[in-house]
């Protein structure tokens, strides 16, 4: 199921520019050329993140976001042309979460859209909220107990399940065959260690593009397994200031 992102940018150049490039990464873009009219798009349809120019004609920018985050908790990302200290400290106040300051690089931009709503996405988990944790090709609903395909649930063993649940819920720690039986299947299963490598196995084949190279459910050799997340793949690489 594809995310939605609504792109507000009045300069067509750039709006065009920024959401080719996030369709190319898989998103689904709404855009708008002004305040008002982000306001009627997202008004009629909610995006999974808002990416906001500062700067627009009708209604600033600051508006806009101060409007949006009235109606809704979703993450805003705010593009400045202006790279003043005062403008990112009201931005941020007015319930912006992050911001990018022009020219920024397209991958930068990409790394904080993804943590953005990586932390979205886990406040959702957190709160019980029933949102989706994308592991690679896969969707984890954690409520539900359901691993989906875009928005298809696909047959999963319990254990399988719950193995990738313990992942996403601790992503980026490493944890010993040991431990993921311990926490996973509940009680001391020594020397049955190869459980836990079917398991990560077969779980490789449903979430990987590549199983044999697996960039999601790696093995930390010597030691164990750990779930990687796009934002911990591609972590923003901000210049200084
Ligand atoms: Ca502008």
């Amino acid at each position: 199921m594809a995310r939605t992102i609504l792109l507000v940018e009045d300069e067509p150049t750039l709006r065009e520019t920024l959401a080719g490039n996030f369709e190319r990464d898989g998103f689904r873009v709404l855009t708008a050329a002004g305040g008002q009219e982000a306001l009627r798009r997202f008004r009629a349809e909610p995006s999974d993140l808002v990416l906001l120019d500062l700067m627009l004609p009708d209604l600033p920018g600051l508006d806009v976001c101060r409007i949006i985050r009235r109606e809704s908790d979703v993450p805003i990302l705010m593009l400045t042309a202006r790279d003043s200290e005062i403008d990112k400290v009201v931005g941020l106040e007015l319930g912006a979460d992050d911001y990018v300051t022009k020219p920024f690089s397209l991958r930068e931009l990409l790394a904080r859209v993804h943590a953005l709503l990586r932390r979205a996405e886990q406040r959702a988990l957190e709160s019980g909220a029933g949102a989706l944790a994308t592991v690679g090709r896969v969707q984890v609903d954690l409520a539900g107990h359901r691993l989906l395909r875009d928005g298809v649930p696909l047959a999963v063993k319990p254990k399988a399940f719950e193995l990738l649940a313990f992942l996403v819920r601790h992503a980026g720690q490493v944890f010993t065959r040991e431990q993921l039986l311990e926490h996973v299947w509940g009680y001391d299963y020594a020397g049955e260690t190869r459980t836990v490598d079917v398991h990560v196995h077969w779980l490789r084949r449903e979430i990987e593009e590549d199983p044999g190279a697996p960039i999601h459910l790696q093995t930390v050799r010597g030691t164990g397994y750990v779930l990687r997340r796009p934002a911990e793949e591609r972590p923003a690489a901000r210049a200084e200031g």
